[in-house]
């Protein structure tokens, strides 16, 4: 499959007419179109739809000036860790400092005819894993429609991690926990930070004010990978395994349909429904496979695992994933895809 990056940006979706891939983009939905009858019928509910509409809003545009003068365009979802509002995407997307700081936000991009966006600009990278196709970074200045969103606030999901070397020098960042085949790992960014130095590690989770600390025990470095480490931790305080997993209005315990929400071909952001073919670990990261349509620039873009259940992959039911790569392909594993799309987006959990 084949990493989903824009070299253009079109203001409407039917002036793509190079595409090769979804070349009349049937079955795309620009945001503002969307409504509940292009919902599967199990899934045609006020609530459901209102929940996909909240959550898309927060999907942005991102265009990332590259050395060479060209410009390349993706997706990205918006989250908010403590104080700090960050962009999470694929590291394809966003794979180092220098993209982050040469990224500009494109919020509300929800329709072509009245864009109505607010524009901001890639500050710093908080992480990225290329293993696992993720980054974080933030941006500035904060649009006030996104202060106005009154986002959840997933610093229970972010502890503070002090990393004590044996040369006495001490590295302090926040890093982002997840679960994964029953172990709890907060995945950390490696810069500043040498694994072969390593004595001990102190992680602790805040609760939303940050006035109270809560220690979890680290047992030791689980993953190690080129831009991140992982480190396992045990004694993690109650309230986390519950961050984030209250949201979604379906039960636990169902398959899901997978709507992906992103900005192909950097135009205005576009709705499409798929089914689910697969959900797979690889290494550590839950991956899903489905037929959602999806077009270069989707990449970064969000799926929603609507009316099911992803919580034995990421803990939380509602645990949102990341769209990665797609392709053309008639059949997956010899099973019609239908759309002619197959489609990779991973678990995050933040
Ligand atoms: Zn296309």
């Amino acid at each position: 499959m084949k990493a989903e990056i824009s070299t253009e940006s079109v203001p409407r979706l039917d002036l793509a007419s190079t595409c090769t891939k979804n070349p009349n983009h049937e079955g795309f939905v620009n945001f503002d179109d969307f409504n509940i009858s292009h919902l599967p019928l199990p899934l045609r509910r006020e609530d459901y739809f209102k929940y996909i509409q909240i959550l898309g809003n927060r999907v942005v545009r991102l265009a990332v000036q590259k050395e060479d003068g060209g410009c390349i365009y993706g997706s990205g979802f918006l989250y908010k860790v403590g104080p700090l509002y960050v962009i999470a995407t694929n590291d394809h997307v966003i794979g180092s400092e220098e993209d982050a700081r040469n990224c500009t936000v494109d919020f509300f991009f929800n329709s072509p005819e009245s864009p109505n966006t607010d524009s901001s600009y890639g500050e710093s990278l908080l992480g990225g894993s290329d293993q696992q196709d993720l980054s974080l970074f933030t941006f500035k200045p904060v649009p006030k429609r996104v202060e106005e969103m009154n986002l959840f606030d997933n610093s229970g999901m972010s502890p503070y991690v002090s990393v004590h070397h044996d040369d006495l020098s001490v590295t302090q960042r926040r890093g982002y926990v997840c679960k994964t085949r029953g172990k709890w790992l907060v995945m950390v960014s490696r810069r500043d930070l040498y694994v072969d130095k390593l004595v001990s590690c102190e992680i602790n989770f805040m609760r939303e004010n940050g006035c109270q600390t809560y220690p979890a025990t680290f047992v030791g470095i689980s993953r190690i990978e080129e831009k991140m480490i992982g480190l396992e931790i045990t004694d993690v305080p109650d309230f986390v395994p519950s961050v984030g997993s209250s949201a979604a209005p379906w039960p636990n315990g169902r398959d899901f349909v997978p709507v992906v929400i992103a900005h192909p071909h950097g135009g205005p952001k576009q709705v499409t429904v798929g089914k689910t073919m697969a959900v797979e670990m690889e290494g550590f990261v839950g991956k899903i496979y489905h037929t959602a349509r999806t077009c270069p620039g989707s990449s970064g873009g969000l799926v929603i695992t609507v009316g099911g259940d992803a919580s034995s992959y990421v803990r939380y039911t509602a645990g949102p994933a990341i769209h990665c790569e797609g392709d053309k392909a008639d059949t997956f594993r010899a099973v019609p895809t239908e759309t002619g799309n197959i489609g990779a987006s991973i678990f995050v959990s933040i």
